[in-house]
């Protein structure tokens, strides 16, 4: 399986069957309204940083500030959880090359907040335990159990599972 990227870990933590669906390249993200829409927020509000740091063509940090500080930039806190194991996950990757990471932040400028997201070596194991699963989930034949959700509905891939 080729590298495993931000998105996949953010997908294994919002729905496992997303997962599997983008891992097999029905990658429907791009015409969805709503990521669209985060894209553009990226745009607009940190077009003074160093931007978009592509990492072994497979991660993708929004910026990284003095080579310390992780950004990611999310439209909302909605699905919480996943943005900040993307975000520890960015975190690993770039101590395994040698940076010593002071700590990510997470930024939601719509909102005007940010959150401050810590290592630790327990997560550092869940990561580990993150990425084995990831690519057990990867190798289905078929995707993963369908468990519906609040969130299937705003969800690219609606129509793969309910329709
Ligand atoms: S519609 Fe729901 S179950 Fe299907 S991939 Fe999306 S979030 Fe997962």
């Amino acid at each position: 399986m080729k590298q495993i990227t931000g998105g996949m870990v953010y997908y294994y933590y919002v729905c496992k069957r997303k997962l599997w669906y983008f891992a097999h390249q029905l990658d429907m993200e791009p015409t969805s309204e709503l990521v669209g829409m985060g894209k553009l927020i990226d745009e607009q509000s940190y077009c003074r940083e160093k931007k978009h740091i592509l990492i072994d063509d497979t991660i993708n940090i929004d910026f990284l500030k003095s080579w310390k500080i992780v950004h990611e930039v999310k439209k909302s806190r909605s699905i919480e959880p996943a943005s900040i194991w993307q975000l520890k996950y960015y975190m690993t990757v770039l101590e395994k090359k040698g940076l010593e990471i002071e700590k990510g932040i997470l930024d939601f400028p719509k909102i005007r907040k940010r959150e401050i997201i810590y290592l630790t070596d327990e997560d550092k194991v869940e990561i580990e335990r993150t990425l084995d699963d990831i690519r057990s989930i990867v190798d289905y034949p078929f995707p993963p159990e369908l468990v519906k959700k609040s969130i299937c509905k705003k969800c690219a891939y609606y129509e793969f599972c309910f329709i």
